[in-house]
């Protein structure tokens, strides 16, 4: 029931995967399949710009942009690199570039020219797409640029003939009707995504056309076995990010969806995006599941359209699930697991197996194995035991560019990525992503010392757990919890929380609030529970009792204005950490 078998090994509880076999095959001849017997669909929504375009008039676009790119001397495995927010061309460039062989890699536009040099000295590009906006950042590095833009976009003075603008790239694709000719294989590399470098140093995770086709058949099972084929996706999430290229906007085009692209999160701008295109998907991060929640503005619009919410890139509490369902009765929430090592999604609740609102990330995807890992002893764990997640499958990256150090510690002989994040699979086969390794806060539990064989990771303390906890209160818009130094215990967890406008808690309520609960769990757990079971047992119901114990009760509260977060949803724990640190 679990998917463990006696090798250790979970395997996926959905059907077979069954991948395309032509080994030449690209990233658009996968997309556009099909396209031809729906040429009138709507394939994307620009909706900060109005645009609309359908399947045909899609692949016009990007059969035009890929002779551009040819015209300007772009070639099979050059790379391309796009800096840009989102919008309606990202795709179509980022699909031009793959389909004539070339490669292509994207940065968030938030990075400083020095951010962005360490990536440009990383992968070598020949092309920047970017915008009038962004070229401050880019014209020192003195590549050739195209600028996407509405027609009028004006070019910089000092560009010469370096620059010219997405409209007059695709003209100069001319009249061509058919993509050009070329020999692009599933093995061939299509991606070069830097990982978001929250735990260490940002890397170029390579990935290639088969990666990319794998995973969106994995993304998009759960829609074809429930014969959905109508859907319409919101994408605010950044295409620079695996998430909001591979996960949203690759996998729902190949699979015949619309995806309404929006250039930036502005969550009103979101819900009249919602009424206005009757959104059917909304696929987020939890910072967005934490504003549907405890927004009124929620009310004010019509968003009965809007069929399923999914999470991702972070953990997602069960008690802010619930909330948000209470806000949208008529919406699945579900919450999905992975990472661009992996081309996006492992795991992801099926609504029609998956209990709601366990907290859990769901069900491993199709032709995805695991393992958990124990932390110490590098063994296999069946059900219930907390270790390393580590998953393999057709969706998992070649390796990190310019890096086998990182790639050899990432991912093994046998396939297996070492995702460095701690987890469980439940009987049912639910994965349940606890935290980081790195970020949980390590508290030397007297536990610890007076049962020495208890594994210890049950001593530390998952900081997503405990801001799980803390939005859960009506009065607590946002919080981060982070290890503050202890001369006794060596680290325990602080609490930085945002609280509601006209909100007086004070910081003792919030330590009450969070240790109430803490005991209240732990009695219950304790009363279905032996002391031969807490001495002799490694079964769930022990590290239930440990995951609530009162070393996980929070020593400090201190109010802010905001909680640090990156833009793929990921709270940066580390830039709080730092600045107590030289507050010391
Ligand atoms: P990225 O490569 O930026 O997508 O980051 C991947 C990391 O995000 C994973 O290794 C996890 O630490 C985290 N992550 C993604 N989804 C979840 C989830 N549902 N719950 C907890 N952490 C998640």
């Amino acid at each position: 029931k679990s998917g463990y078998g006696r090798d250790g090994i979970y395997r996926s509880l959905r059907p077979t995967l069954v991948l395309p076999k032509d080994s030449n095959l690209s990233l658009v001849s996968f997309l556009f399949r099909n396209s031809d017997s729906y040429p009138h669909k709507l394939a994307l929504i620009d909706a900060d710009l109005s645009i609309t375009l359908s399947f045909s008039e899609l692949k016009s676009i990007v059969i035009k942009v890929a002779h551009g790119l040819l015209n300007l001397g772009i070639s099979k495995s050059d790379v391309v690199l796009i800096f840009a927010p989102n919008s309606y061309q990202f795709p179509i460039c980022f699909l031009a570039i793959t389909s004539i062989g070339a490669v292509a890699t994207t940065a968030n536009p938030l990075y400083t020219t020095s951010e962005l040099s360490k990536q440009i000295k990383d992968s070598n590009p020949k092309l920047v797409i970017t915008v009038p906006e962004l070229w401050g950042k880019v014209k020192g590095f003195n590549l050739p640029a195209v600028f996407l833009g509405t027609k009028e976009v004006s070019l910089p003075l000092e560009s010469g003939s370096r620059i010219r603008s997405f409209h007059s790239l695709v003209e100069s694709g001319g009249s061509n009707s058919d993509f050009p000719v070329s020999d692009v294989k599933q093995s061939d590399i299509s991606t070069l995504l830097y990982s978001s470098g929250t735990t260490g140093v940002s890397k170029g995770v390579i990935l290639t056309h088969g990666n990319f086709i794998a995973a969106s058949l994995m993304v998009t099972m759960d829609q074809v076995m429930a014969g959905e084929m109508h859907n319409v996706f919101l994408c605010f999430l950044p295409m620079f990010h695996v998430f909001g290229l591979a996960v949203i906007t690759y996998s729902q085009l190949q699979m015949g969806n619309a995806v309404a692209i929006m250039g930036k999160f502005e969550f009103e701008m979101v819900l009249k995006t919602i009424e206005k295109y009757r959104v059917t998907h909304m696929w987020v991060v939890p910072p967005v599941i934490l504003a549907l929640s405890k927004q009124s503005l929620v009310k004010k619009y019509d968003l009965s359209s809007l069929r399923n919410i999914g999470s991702g890139a972070a953990p997602l509490g069960k008690d802010l699930m619930k909330e948000c369902a209470k806000n949208l009765p008529d919406t699945i929430i579900s919450q999905g697991y992975g990472m661009t090592e992996t081309s996006g999604v492992v795991s992801v609740e099926d609504p029609r197996i998956c209990a709601r609102h366990s907290g859990s990330a769901g069900i491993l995807t199709a032709g995805i194995e695991a393992q958990i890992v124990s932390v110490e002893a590098a063994v296999p764990l069946p059900p219930n035991q907390l270790g390393e997640i580590w998953v393999r499958g057709p969706n998992m990256m070649r390796g990190y560019l310019n890096n086998p150090q990182a790639t050899k510690d990432t991912i093994d002989k046998k396939g297996w990525v070492h995702t460095g994040d701690l987890g469980y699979f439940d009987d049912d086969g639910q994965l349940f992503v606890v935290d980081r390794i790195k970020e949980l806060i390590k508290y030397k539990a007297t536990l610890n010392s007076a049962i020495p064989f208890f594994s210890i990771d049950l001593h530390k303390v998952a900081p997503a757990e405990l801001e799980g906890l803390l939005v859960s209160h009506p009065e607590i818009l946002d919080a981060v919890v982070i290890p503050y130094p202890d001369a006794e215990a060596g680290e325990v967890p602080v609490a930085y929380v945002v609280r509601s406008p006209n909100s007086t808690l004070a910081g003792e309520d919030i330590q009450k609030f969070i240790a109430d609960q803490a005991s209240g769990i732990e009695w219950k757990m304790l009363c279905s529970v032996t002391i031969a079971d807490i001495f002799f047992s490694s079964s769930p119901i022990l590290v239930s009792v440990l995951q609530v114990a009162p070393f996980k009760r929070l020593r400090k509260v201190t109010f802010i204005n905001t909680v640090p977060k990156s833009a793929s949803g990921k709270i940066l724990r580390r830039e709080l950490v730092q600045k107590v640190k030289s507050k010391m």
